[in-house]
């Protein structure tokens, strides 16, 4: 009688032996566990009428489990699609100096709530507020976890029980699910629409304003132009409009941006400055879009608002981590060293030139021969900014060797992301690194040269 297959199987304790021989390296319960599951397949596959695998067979797939396994979920990827700030592909870079900082505060102990002086504790929010005071004139400022944490806490902590008027062409949707009307909810603040959807005048917040209303809210339109017959109220109408009646003014300005776009020939994009400048009781916007630095909300305005939403219980669940409190200080220090341009790598790609982008797209094109053009190009700001603005570039397009869904595909897996359009595959420079311009080249290389 034929041996059973079953009975050819190595045992658990022998490929793991098989492993550790070969210094396939995991902890031993991830080794066992692995192992079961490639023995349980292999046994399946036998009932399906399979052979038995070798005990190499199984050695090896157990390694290939082990490898798939510790691959970092998370990796750097060259962003050559030209959005300057994409969300998919995590946002702003970081300058050096915020890196910096953020390994420092990381490896060791830190006075994150510590006063060194007197070596009592002290507040988190303490190691910002001077800087954000500085950069954008309010009297008060904290950060939280992102620019959705801070419109919660808001709500929750200035109009909870209460009503917020909004107008109904700001009723938006940010992405990613974060809707203002359904925020508004979670705060326990009700919403009371004003005006239209095209055209709001401050007659129409007044119109709203009842005796359970706390506060007026704008919320900038980051992603979308409503355009044509529209009208909107102007932000120092509503401030003065808030202070005579005794309600507040809440601005969500999106993007956290403090240089000015039109420098750029690029639509003014709202600036915390001007809006604590025109009366805003309390301003919320990113810290990962404009503002180049690491994820955070921040929020500036009042004294005794800024103080009542610490207080408020949402505050810890939405707080701020330390490395993160270290990468914004290091950015905000670079703008107010006047250096922001060249240090804040949002800022130096918004400002490269084209003659620069040029250049380095004509290098790439150079190595690469026939199998690529330098042709006239847009990049865009993206994340949630100016979505109807761009800047000129020079795009490196790939000869069309196989379709551009294949070729584009094959770059990602070199972990170059290019951009598709009109069945082309096209690299905008622009959002490189200059320093990952020879992986850019390398990547296409190996696939535009027939082998
Ligand atoms: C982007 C954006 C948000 C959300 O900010 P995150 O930092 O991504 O949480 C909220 N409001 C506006 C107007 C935005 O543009």
């Amino acid at each position: 009688m034929p041996r059973s297959p079953y009975r050819a199987l190595p045992s658990v304790d022998r490929v793991c032996a098989e492993l550790r021989a070969r210094s396939v390296d995991a902890a031993d319960s991830v080794l066992l566990d692995l192992t079961r599951e490639a023995l349980a397949e292999a046994r399946a596959r036998i009932g399906a009428g399979g052979e038995a695998p070798t005990l190499d067979a199984i050695a090896g797939d157990v390694t290939a489990r082990v490898d798939a396994v510790r691959l970092p979920p998370l990796r750097p990827l060259i962003n050559a699609t030209g959005v300057i700030l994409h969300t998919n592909l995590g946002r702003a870079p970081l300058a050096g100096e915020a890196i910096a900082a953020m390994a420092a505060v990381s490896r060791g102990y830190s006075n994150l709530e510590f006063d060194i002086t007197s070596g009592r504790r002290g507040t988190r929010h303490s190691t910002l507020a001077p800087l954000l005071r500085r950069v954008t004139g309010a009297e008060a400022a904290m950060a939280v976890n992102n620019n959705a944490s801070a419109v919660l806490l808001a709500l929750a902590a200035l109009a909870a029980g209460r009503e917020v008027v909004l107008s109904r062409g700001e009723l938006v949707e940010i992405g990613g699910g974060f809707r203002i009307p359904d925020v508004m909810r979670q705060s326990r603040a009700r919403l009371v629409e004003a005006g239209t959807t095209n055209r709001t005048r401050i007659e129409d917040f007044e119109a709203a304003i009842g005796p359970r209303t706390a506060a007026l809210m704008r919320v900038h339109a980051s992603n979308f132009r409503i355009t044509g017959f529209t009208e909107s109220a102007p932000l120092d109408g509503l401030a003065t409009l808030a202070r005579r009646r005794g309600v507040l003014l809440i601005d969500d300005i999106g993007s956290g941006c403090l240089l000015d776009t039109a420098a750029y020939g690029l639509a003014p994009e709202p600036t915390p400055q001007r809006s604590v400048a025109a009366g805003a009781d309390v301003v919320l916007f990113s810290g990962d879009k404009l503002l180049g630095g690491p994820q955070a909300g921040l929020i500036v305005g009042r004294n005794e608002l800024i103080a009542r939403m610490q207080r408020h219980p949402l505050a810890r669940a939405v707080r701020l981590d330390k490395a993160s409190i270290a990468g914004l200080a290091a950015t905000l220090r670079l703008y107010i060293d006047g250096v922001a341009e060249q240090r804040v790598p949002v800022w130096r790609m918004i400002a490269m030139p084209v003659a620069e982008i040029e250049r380095r797209a004509g290098a790439v094109v150079a190595a690469l021969g026939a199998a690529a053009q330098v042709v006239d190009g847009r990049s865009m700001v993206g994340g949630g900014s100016l979505p109807e603005e761009s800047l000129p570039t020079r795009l490196v397009v790939l000869a069309p060797v196989r379709s551009a869904a294949t070729l584009a595909g094959r770059l990602r897996a070199s972990d170059v992301v290019a951009r598709i359009e009109d069945g082309r595959v096209l690299l905008d420079l622009r959002t490189v690194d200059p320093l990952d311009d020879g992986r850019v080249i390398d990547a296409c290389a190996a696939l535009v040269r027939p082998q």
